[in-house]
This record gives C-alpha cells, structure tokens and sequence, in this order.
C-alpha cells in the first residue's frame, strides 16, 4: 500500500515556538499526540509534532498565520472517520475541531441552522428534531462532524432528493492557508465556497456554516424489502427516485450475503489458492416514510407495483430515532471490538449503467467471510440533478449508484485483503466510477488525482495556489504538480 506522507515536515524547534506562542492551545505532549496516529481506518499510523484546540475562527486564524510563518503543516480533524490518514500528520499539527462545538441559531422560520464546524450532526439533529425541523441530508452516522462531512460531500438515503449535505450548506465561515478569515457563500467569495465543499480541508479550515434545514413530520414508518435480483432492484430504485414520484422520504441498500461454503478456483484445499467462499447475494432495499399521528400512510397503495421478493419487516419510529438508526449497529462495533481493525472501506460511484455488471462481477469474486462481522456492502441509488458542488465528483447521468464494500480485514490479511480493494477499485474506475475520497485511497502520484478530478485538475491545482499558497493545508493526501 502506498500512503503518502508530508514533505513539509516541523522542525521541533518551530513546534515548541508556535506553543510558546500560543499556550495551552497547543499541546506537544506525547500522551496526547499518541491519540491522534491514526482514524477509524487503523491503516496509517503518524505521531503528529503538536495538537492544537481552537474555539473561534480568530483563533484557527491566529494558528494558521503562525504555521505559516514558521512553516509547519497543519490538518485540520473533525472525528476522524476517514480511511487513509485524511485527518493526520506525521510531524505536524493536528487542529482538533471539538472545541468548535456551538450551535448559534435554529431558524424554524428561515429553515436555517448556524453552527460551528467542529458541531456533531447528532447535536444538532437533537435541537432541530424537537422543533419538527431536520437537515435534508444526513449521513449514515451522525457521530461525524458538520465541517467533516461538508469537506467530503455527505451522502444519505435522502441524496436522491436533496444531493450531498455540501449542497445544502448556505453559508460558510473559512480560514484560508493565509490565516485570512473569509465568509463565502453562493453570492459571495463563490470561487472560495465552490472548492472548501468537497475540499478535504485542502483550501481552508471550516470554522463555522449555516445550513439548510426543512420541515418534518414527527413519525417515520421505516420498510425492509429483499430482493433477489439487483435488476430489480435498480428497476424500483429509478422508479423511486423519480421526481414525479415523491412517495418516498428516503432509500437506501445494501448486497447481503447468504453464504454457501467454498467453491473450487484450482488446485487442492488450501484456502484462496484451492478454495474460496462463495454466497447468493440478496438486496434488502430500505424506505421509508414520514407521518404525523393519525395520518398512518397506506402500506398496500404505497408498495404496491414494487418488485421485491419480500416484505421482511416495517417498524415505526420518531423522526429523532429514525434518523439515529444506525446508532445501534455503531455500539455494538464498539463492543465488539469491530470497531477497533483495520477499515480499509472502498467507496465507489459508479454509471447507472454497467453499474450492475460491476457489482454482480465483484460479488461474484467476493467471500462473505472476507467483510469480517459486522462488515457489509453497501448499495446507494442516488440522482446527479440535486448536486452542483463542483469538486464532489460523479459519473455523468441522470441517475448514478453508489457502492461499498465497507469491511474489517484482520491484520493477518490486510496485505491480500488491500490489494483486491485496489484492483476493485482500478475496476470500479475502469467503469467510468469516481472514488469517494474519505475511504480506502491509494492514489499515488499527479496523475491519479488529475484524472480523479478530470476536466476541474486545474481549477483545483489553481485553487490550491490561490487559497494555500504555502501548501500548509493538510498536506501529502492530494498530490499536486
Ligand atoms: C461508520 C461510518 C459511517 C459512515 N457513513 C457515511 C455516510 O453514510 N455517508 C457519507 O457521506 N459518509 C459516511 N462516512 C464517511 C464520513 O462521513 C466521512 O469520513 C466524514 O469526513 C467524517 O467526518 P469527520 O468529522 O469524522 O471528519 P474527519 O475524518 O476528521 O475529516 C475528514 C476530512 O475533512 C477535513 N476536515 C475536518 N474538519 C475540517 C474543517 N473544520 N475544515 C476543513 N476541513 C476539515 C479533514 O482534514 C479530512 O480531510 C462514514 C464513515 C464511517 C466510519
């Protein structure tokens, strides 16, 4: 595996000036730096030079203007859910955005929200959903940050309809690579907010944005569906999105497998060499819709025409736990143990079509036994045309899947394990897909970032210039010319 690190590196002395400068903002003890290796990937491991802890915008610019001057890189880290070290620095400093945890405003009448960049979505979801209030996209885990995911595009089983959470930012407070505090939005400083969106902290460090929020309704009815084949599936899927048909808040996925043993790839019995295991892959699909009491929605009129082969389960749920479902799954990750391997995931976005060729080849080829307990495979139908943040990258199309397979690999296979996510990765591109950048990425020179970001490669390389002319924003992850 290839993973970059900085060649911007922190002489010590530069560290211990920018802590005599600063104080207790910047901490260089080691106990403390040793909680910031690594991130929920558990593949990089880097000892950062310094943490630092900023609770205003004048603060992170206070800290960036001094990085700057005695040219140390700094990395601006939410909760560090990325896969690859997005959020670390080995020898730098790491700026831990906790301290960055108001919420300033919810505007139930400008359906607004104004909140810091270090706020966790669960936080603000809470506020919102007691005043029938909630942001149109949320991600799967509401453990993240507002500044982290808005860095990465923040995909939810709402995206068909309303795009990525970046999309539903109306106004951002940033701290360029100059240490300049500079508020962007649509209207103003357009070229700044198109690429801090989407920007894996390249550009700016998010201090604080306003976001969309829309009315609910107080209850959600949730709907598990299997089905047997993935055309179907995608058939349903684009009828559901269509946005002539608004009978579903939300949709999601994933590829389920029914192991089946081992199966012959040659000779002898030796596991991956003689024998793999193999399964039948099923497609659970989840619906969902909201209601106020006594407005129960029709199941019967509602699912009628869809394709599945069956209806496994329907539970209803307030709006707050419906948004929060996810939570259970993450606890018992963290009782397990789950939690703590290494999470190598593969994100992809792939065409619509030849999208399902990919999938059922790479199932195909997949042991069941290889996502370890608790892993799965993730199946997001979504729609382009709610999307405009130029640097979240997707197939063209009207309609695109997104796709993952999101497991743990035991260290003991981490090297095999590694080098079939790179060639499904080389495959899933190959189909004219688009990686997602907060996973598993081994992009190891220009040219796979340029054709990564294909016709905008110049926009950003311009943008960096421009933004962080010293290229002390979260250096080595992006490589530029
Ligand atoms: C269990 C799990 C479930 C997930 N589910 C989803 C999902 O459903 N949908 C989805 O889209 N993603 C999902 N992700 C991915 C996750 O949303 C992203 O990794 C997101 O970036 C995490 O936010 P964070 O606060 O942990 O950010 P971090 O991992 O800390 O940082 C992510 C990136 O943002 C940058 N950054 C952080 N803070 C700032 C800031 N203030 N200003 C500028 N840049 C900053 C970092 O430098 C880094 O490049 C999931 C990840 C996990 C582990």
């Amino acid at each position: 595996m290839t993973v970059h690190t900085s060649d911007l590196t922190a002489a010590a002395g530069a560290l211990q000036s920018l802590q005599a400068a600063l104080g207790g903002r910047v901490s260089l003890d080691p106990e403390v730096r040793a909680r910031y290796r690594s991130d929920f990937g558990r593949l990089v491991d880097r000892l950062p030079g310094a943490v630092a802890f900023c609770a205003s915008a004048e603060e992170v610019a206070e800290l960036v203007r001094r990085c700057r001057e005695l040219r140390v890189p700094i990395v601006p880290r939410g909760q560090a859910h990325t896969q690859t070290g997005q959020a670390t620095s080995e020898g730098g400093v790491v700026l831990d955005t906790a301290p960055l945890n108001r919420i300033h405003a919810i505007d139930a009448e400008a359906l607004t929200a104004s909140v810091d960049g270090g706020v966790v979505w669960r936080d603000l979801v809470v506020a919102t959903t007691a005043q029938d209030l909630v942001p149109p996209v949320l991600t799967n885990n509401l453990g993240v940050t507002v500044a982290g995911t808005l860095s990465m595009a923040g995909l939810g089983v709402a995206s068909f309809r309303y795009g990525t959470q970046a999309d539903n930012v109306l106004e951002l407070e940033v701290v360029t690579g100059e240490g300049e505090i500079v508020v962007c939005s649509r209207q103003r400083h357009r070229e700044l907010f198109d690429v801090v969106r989407c920007g894996l902290g390249q550009f700016g460090i998010i201090t604080r944005a306003t976001l969309k929020l829309r009315r609910c309704r107080p209850r959600v009815r949730m709907f598990t569906l299997v089905y047997d084949r993935l055309d179907l599936f995608m058939a349903d899927a684009r009828r559901i999105m269509d946005p002539a048909d608004r009978s579903f808040h939300s949709l999601g996925g994933i590829c389920s497998p029914a192991p089946l043993g081992f199966r012959s790839i040659g000779e002898g019995l030796e596991l991956g060499v003689g024998v793999q295991g193999f399964a039948h892959w099923v497609f659970p699909m989840f619906l969902s819709v909201e209601f106020a009491p006594g407005e129960e929605p029709d199941d019967a009129a509602l699912l009628a025409g869809l394709h599945f082969h069956r209806h496994a389960h329907t539970e209803d749920t307030t709006q707050l736990d419906f948004c929060r479902r996810m939570e259970p799954m993450f606890q018992l990750w963290r009782r397990t143990g789950y939690w703590e391997h290494p999470h190598p995931w593969m994100e992809t976005i792939l065409p619509w079509e030849g999208s399902r060729e990919f999938i059922e080849s790479v199932l195909a080829q997949l042991p069941p036994g290889a996502l370890g307990a608790g892993g799965h495979v993730l199946l997001w139908p979504s729609r382009t045309d709610c999307s405009d943040v130029p640097l979240f990258m997707h197939p063209e199309g009207e309609v695109v899947m997104g796709w993952g397979i999101l497991g743990a690999v035991p260290r003991e296979f981490l090297e095999e394990g590694l080098a079939k996510l790179d060639l499904a990765s080389e495959l899933s591109i190959y189909y004219g897909g688009k990686r997602y950048l907060s996973g598993y990425i081994s992009f190891d020179t220009v040219e796979r970032w340029a054709q990564h970001f294909g016709d905008r490669w110049p926009a950003v390389q311009a943008a960096k210039r421009r933004w962080d002319p010293d290229g002390i924003l979260a250096p080595g992850f992006i490589q530029y010319e």
